[in-house]
């Protein structure tokens, strides 16, 4: 079974034993409730870098809804035993005092990439992401951090926040893994009861058709409009967002003559699900 260690210092004091030894350290931050998408994180990890730590901290700062916070999985028991499958050499899950301790005040906040979208409905998400990812950076001192393309503008803003702080540590985007029927893995997926389960494909088959669509020249106010008429049809509850938009920026997509991202955000029985394709 991996080593878990709850207290910064303690993980520190290993680090720099492997730091000393010439190593390079891969963090794969997560929440825990892990999948197969998570470990594909982690096995990218081991295959890039000498040490490999998994972070397991579901963050309250980065939950805008307090009953989302409530209801998150906590499986770790069941998330050590799949990271030991993949020979992480520790799991860091602190407390949430170990993180926050009395008196904390700093707040890190990413302005552009992070204002649309995601920043407009979850007010705070994403301050509260950048905050926590920079403390994991500087409790961890990896050389490399591995992140899923599953949460695109998450990706973006950590990018973002990595070159306006100029933090020691290469990002990795890895691809977003599906289940064999589409549905991007998530921890919320296991909210979804199973006549909902049934109709979860219908939001990434919807994408892939508008995407399809889009870049053999339909015009793309129309494609999102069939996009989000067809996944209500489908039986989802509502859509928050289906956009185009610029993949880097996340504004407004100007032309196909750049890299672009379809991203969405909708509901279904009572789960936010979020998915994302490259167009
Ligand atoms: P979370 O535990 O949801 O905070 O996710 C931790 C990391 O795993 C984030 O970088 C996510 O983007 C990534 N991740 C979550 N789901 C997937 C997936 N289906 N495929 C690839 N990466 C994922």
């Amino acid at each position: 079974m991996t080593v878990i260690l709850r207290e910064g210092a303690d993980l520190r004091k290993l680090v720099r034993g492997w730091k000393a030894a010439g190593n390079i350290v891969g963090l794969v931050p997560t929440m825990g409730a892990l999948h197969d998408g998570h470990l594909s994180l982690a096995r990218a990890a081991k295959a890039e870098c000498e040490r490999v730590i998994v972070t397991i901290f579901v963050n309250p700062r980065q939950f805008n809804n307090p009953d989302d916070l409530k209801k998150y999985p906590r499986t770790e028991a069941a998330d050590a035993g799949l990271l030991a499958t993949v020979g992480v050499d520790v799991i860091f899950a602190p407390t949430a005092d170990e993180v926050y301790p009395a008196g904390f005040a700093t707040t890190v906040s990413v302005a552009g990439v992070a204002e649309p979208l995601e920043g407009v409905l979850r007010p705070g998400h994403f301050d509260g992401v950048a905050t926590v990812v920079t403390k994991l950076f500087g409790m961890t001192l990896a050389d490399r951090a591995y992140f899923g393309q599953k949460d695109w503008q998450q990706l973006r803003v950590v990018n973002r926040l990595v070159r306006d702080l100029n933090l020691p540590v290469w990002i990795v985007g890895c691809e977003t893994v599906r289940e064999a029927d589409g549905v991007a893995m998530s921890s919320r997926n296991a909210r979804l009861g199973g006549a909902a389960r049934r109709i979860a494909p219908a939001l990434f088959a919807a994408m892939t058709r508008a995407g399809g669509a889009i870049r053999s020249g339909a015009d793309p106010t129309t494609a999102l409009a069939d996009c989000r008429a067809e996944v209500l049809a489908s039986g989802f509850d509502s859509v928050e967002y289906i956009e185009l938009r610029d993949a880097a920026t996340l504004e407004a997509a100007e032309g196909l003559n750049r890299p672009l991202r379809l991203l969405a955000a909708v509901w279904l029985a009572g789960v936010r699900l979020i998915d994302n394709i490259a167009v």
